[in-house]
Order: C-alpha cells, then structure tokens, then sequence
C-alpha cells in the first residue's frame, strides 16, 4: 500500500516538473537482464537507495529520475553490484547477463561513453591483478617505472576517448581518479609485497621520489568517496602509514599479544587526523573496526579498541553494525552461555541452540544452499573429523536456505537428520553468532562456549 502512493506521488511530481522545467534534466535508465538472479534492480547514491524497480515478464527494467545529483552511482541485481554514472540528461540503457557479469555488460546511449570507459577500466584492473602481483619481486625503480608505464597506457586511452566522444569534466575527473588511485594502490603496497617476495628480512629502502604522488592525494573529495580504488587506496595508504609512524615512534619492544590493538589504534589516529569528508571518515573508521574487531584479539583488548574508535569516530552512521557486532563478540567469549537462538530440527519441531546437546562437545558449523561448492567441501570435511574426532558430536545449520530447499538437501547427501538443523531468520542466526568466515564454527558443551572463533579446517 504504502509502495502505490509513493509511486503514485512520484507520477504526479514528474508531470509538474516536465511542464514546468526544461525536461532534459531527466534521467532515464533502463535494461535487459539476461538469467536474472532476483525480481528487482536497485539504484543508489553513495549507501543511500535512490530508487528500486521490479524487473518485467521480459526481465527488463526502466528507472525513469525527474534529476540526479550527478556523478558515480551502483545499481545492484543481487547479488551483483557495479557502478554506473549518472548526469542529468543521461538515457541510458544496459544489457547484461548474470552468469557472466561484469563481462557481459554493454552500456548505450547518452551517457555511454564514460560507462563503457569505467567499465573498461574496472576490467582492466581485474586483468591485471596477476601481472602486477609478478612485479612486486622487482627492485623500487624498476617497479615504480612498471607501475608508471600501466598509468600511461591508460591515461593515454581516457585522454583519445576525451577526444573522440564528449565527456564532460566531471567524468573526466573520476575516470582519471580511477586511474591514478589505482596505480597508486600498487605503490602503497609495494614495501610490504616485496618483503614478501623477495624473503628479505628488513623493508627495502626506497629512492626518495617513491612516494612522490603523495603530494597531490585528495583526501577530500567526496565525488570519489565510492569510487572503489580511491577507497581501497586509503586504506593501503593508512596500513601503510600506520606501520611507518609506529616503527619510528613506538620502539620495537612492543609485546607481540598487543600489536594488533596497538597497530589499529594507530589507523585511527590517522583517519582522524586526515580525513574529513564524512561519509569517507565513517566508512574507513568502519573498516578498520570491523577487520579488527574480527581478528579475535581478548575481550580486554576489544574493549579498549571500542573506547578508542567512540572517542575519534562519534555519531558514525555504521555504528548500529559495529557495535552490534562488539555486542555480538562480547558475547560469545569462553565460558559464557551460548545466544538465545531458535533453531528447526528435521521433524519441523522448534529447539534452543543452547539445548542442542548435553553432556558432550559440539561443534556447529554452517552451511547454505546457496553455495554448493562450500556444502560439498565442508561436508567431507566434517566426515573425516567424525572419524578423526570422535569425542565431539558435529552439527549443522543452515543458513540462507529455504526450509524445503534444505529438507531436500538432508535427503539427497545422506546427512544424518539427528545433526542437521534449519535456521528460519538467518540474518539474525549470522549475526549472533558471528559468521562472516564460511568455515567457521563454534565449540560448546551443555549451552557453554569453549570457542566461538574455531575454524573447521585449522582448529581441529
Ligand atoms: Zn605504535
């Protein structure tokens, strides 16, 4: 209901606008879906969704926008996210097919040229992963000249396709951002990879014109705050800072058990000290929050990191997350009880998690239809621990699967229906129990937690 009237209120907006307004301010985008994976096309700004369309018996879609704050925007097909940039004017049409995504996608019409450009970029970079990962084993200037020669190639491209089509400046500017921060991605990890590669104990000396780009980085610049390597180069760029500052200041005796801590207090001080464009702010303080509060440090360290992250990152927007997941964490520590969680055993009938088994270790771990190649991998997995491990009794739950889809599993492989269970809200079961590493699992015994970080393939 709600849906009708808003719609019905956006139809009325535009007829005003177009009878009003020059109408060339509209933005229409629209395109075919070839094997869709969903019923629906969302388009956002930044995090904000600006618009959602339903897909049609033909599997196409039409975003029709009265105006755009111009600039990089994502449509998202789930489970698929890729950019498209919108200028008032734009008529754009897409065609893609999601059994080979970002490969497939052909973008025509106004605005076509700086989307297949992007595009082209983003493929590009994929492509050369591998190459640029080959020239880390190099020395620092035959690197950097590497390095150097991909940037002209591409900036080359961008400035013939300025010439060819009309791009307009603020197109200009992210395609050229695109490039450059990526570029300079490789850089930032350059001393770290080559320790690496080459086995040398001691970061390697760099010329002192290495990082000279660093004059010219734009901290600010909220036109790229989602543009993915300017946000992936920050935060290479602050490792990388981070790691510097601390070796020149900190002294080598810091104990090995809080250099986790230590290391991501530093990341913050810097993102609070550089970085003042909000939504960028919040987002890195984000990351480095969440990489750390995953890495298990003890329940002391994990309450000083939070301490620290409120003082320099107030009001941030992901907070509710964060600290849902500190919560989460806190929780689920050595010794204490096992989260309130309903779960479904074979029969249909409803059980605690807690009351799952008594009087012997349990190991949960999880599994979901939607990816078959982990399912038949943690499945063997588990089938050589039975042997090996015969102390433990092993426990499924499903996750992110209808509940026949599952029913049907269980069938289908044989898997003991006394072990397997069935989570109804799976948002909520990932989020309490913390699975966001696949092969996780957790070690309990009569509703108690013995180790809630354990990993099905390491831990046993
Ligand atoms: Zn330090």
């Amino acid at each position: 209901m709600v849906k009708i009237i808003r719609y019905f209120f956006i139809g009325l907006l535009v007829v005003n606008c177009a009878e009003k307004q020059n109408s060339t301010k509209h933005v229409f985008f629209a395109g075919e879906i070839v094997n869709p994976t969903s019923d629906q096309v969302v388009l956002y700004k930044g995090e904000k969704s600006i618009d959602s369309v339903k897909l049609d018996e033909n599997n196409r879609f039409v975003f029709t926008l009265d105006s755009v704050a111009e600039g990089l925007h994502h449509f998202y097909h789930h489970p698929e996210l890729q950019y498209v940039f919108l200028e008032n004017g734009d008529s754009l049409q897409i065609r893609l097919n999601t059994s080979d995504f970002d490969e497939s996608l052909v973008f025509s019409g106004k605005g076509e040229e700086i989307n297949n450009f992007l595009l082209e970029m983003f493929l590009a970079n994929e492509e050369e992963e591998d190459l640029v990962y080959s020239l880390y084993k190099l020395e620092p200037e035959s690197f950097h000249q590497k390095i150097d020669s991909l940037l002209q190639n591409k900036i080359q491209l961008l400035e013939q396709t300025m010439t060819e089509f009309e791009i307009s400046p603020k197109a200009y500017e992210l395609a050229k951002a695109g490039i450059v921060y990526n570029a300079n991605i490789s850089m930032e990890a350059y001393p770290f990879y080559h320790r690496r590669r080459s086995g040398e104990d001691n970061m390697h000396d760099l010329p002192e014109d290495f990082y000279d780009y660093r004059a010219s980085i734009n901290y600010n610049n909220d036109a790229l705050t989602y543009l993915r390597p300017y946000y992936n180069f920050m935060k290479y760029h602050l490792g990388n800072l981070a790691y510097n500052q601390c070796k020149n200041n900190c002294g080598s005796s810091l104990e090995v058990v809080s250099r986790q801590l230590h290391f991501n207090k530093h990341k913050l001080k810097l993102i609070d000290s550089l970085i003042t464009q909000e939504e960028l702010r919040d987002n890195l303080f984000r990351n480095v929050a969440i990489d750390y509060l995953l890495k298990h440090d003890t329940e002391e360290h994990n309450i000083d990191f939070i301490a620290a992250f409120q003082e320099l990152s107030k009001n941030n927007r992901h907070n509710k997350e964060i600290n849902t997941l500190y919560q989460g964490i806190i929780n689920m520590q050595p010794s204490k009880s096992l989260p309130q969680l309903t779960l479904t055993n074979y029969a249909g009938n409803e059980i605690m998690l807690s009351g799952i088994d008594k009087g012997k270790e349990v190991v949960f771990y999880f599994w979901s239809a939607a990816e078959p190649g982990h399912f038949r991998n943690i499945m063997k997995r588990v089938e050589e621990l039975k042997l090996k491990r015969p102390e433990y009794r092993f426990v499924g739950i499903s996750l992110r699967t209808d509940q026949a889809r599952w029913k049907s599993m269980v069938e289908t492989y044989n898997l003991d229906k006394n072990e397997q269970y069935w989570a109804n809200d799976f948002d909520k079961a990932a989020r309490a129990l913390i699975v966001y590493n696949p092969n996780k699992s957790i070690i309990a015994k009569d509703g108690i937690i013995i180790d809630a970080f354990a990993n099905i393939y390491r831990s046993f």
